[in-house]
């Protein structure tokens, strides 16, 4: 629900350019625990008096039940391009995501996955991901039509700098959700590879996405449980998802020690 969201200060693929929810929640209706309604901020973009809005936004329930929300609509970008860029390794792919920050590209979105989350995608429903790619970053640009065509061209030639395989930009809108889908539907995926997994959500600087995600590599090897990575590149949102059997005796201990 958007009070989950509001609970949670949620974000997702796009909070790169545009934050999280926060950033879009200009007035809240909330119950507070005594039973006094109050009203903070409202239609106006910013409000006189102490920011109470962004104290509750992510306080997870704990000041108060939020009954209203008054919301930021941003417009419909007139133009929209969504590429798809192969990688041989997920270190090629992290280089690709530090050389677009570096050059102050800032995406809408940019999403990566990496082989086992492939797999799960493609055996789940066909999204136009390569099976034998160890890495592929998604990564979406908007904006007015001229903005989006120098920095569609600007992210394609970063990915072929950083060594990628293929430089592939969605044809159409069919093509474009396709890509989506399979993103949106990769835990789902992965849902189909184990009876259980166990998602960690971390963050971490993007310069540190390379070392981060080869040390993932190594607790898997160690832990023996297989980790699969799809993730929030661009805000170095890592979510390592470790797959595991709750009918298993001991896993749950040793699933919790290897999050940790
Ligand atoms: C597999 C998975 C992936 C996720 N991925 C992301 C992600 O990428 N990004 C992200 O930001 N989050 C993520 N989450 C976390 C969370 O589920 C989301 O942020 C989601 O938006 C929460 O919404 P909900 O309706 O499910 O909230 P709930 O789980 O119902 O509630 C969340 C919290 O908000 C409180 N709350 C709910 N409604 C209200 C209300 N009206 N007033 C006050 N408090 C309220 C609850 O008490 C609770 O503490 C993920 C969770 C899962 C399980």
């Amino acid at each position: 629900t958007i009070g989950g969201n509001v609970g949670e200060n949620s974000g997702g693929p796009h909070t790169l350019r545009y934050g999280v929810t926060t950033n879009h929640t200009l007035g809240l209706e909330v119950v507070l625990p005594g039973g006094d309604i109050v009203q903070l901020g409202g239609n106006a973009v910013d409000s006189p008096g102490y920011d109470l809005i962004g104290l509750l936004v992510g306080s997870e329930g704990t000041l108060g039940i939020v009954t209203k929300i008054w919301v930021r609509l941003v417009p419909i970008n007139e133009t929209v391009k969504t590429i798809l860029a192969v990688f041989a390794s997920m270190e090629d792919a992290s280089s690709a995501v530090a050389g677009m920050i570096a050059q102050r590209i800032v995406p809408a979105a940019i999403e990566m996955m990496d082989n086992l989350t492939i797999r799960a995608i493609e055996s789940r429903s066909p999204s136009g991901y390569p099976v034998e790619a160890e890495g592929v970053v998604l990564i979406e640009v908007d904006g007015v039509r001229e903005e989006v065509e120098a920095q569609s061209e600007a992210v394609q030639q970063v990915c072929r700098d950083t060594r990628a395989l293929s430089v592939r930009l969605a044809r159409d809108e069919a093509e474009r959700a396709a890509l989506w889908a399979g993103r949106k539907g990769a835990f789902a995926a992965i849902g189909r590879l184990t009876p259980d997994y166990y998602t960690v959500d971390g963050v971490v600087p993007r310069t540190r996405l390379p070392a981060t995600l080869a040390r993932i590599q190594e607790i898997s090897r160690e832990s023996g449980f297989r980790i699969a990575n799809v993730f929030h590149a661009g805000d170095g949102n890592l979510h390592p998802l470790i797959m595991w059997d709750a009918d298993e005796a001991g896993a749950e201990e040793r699933v919790i020690d290897t999050g940790a």
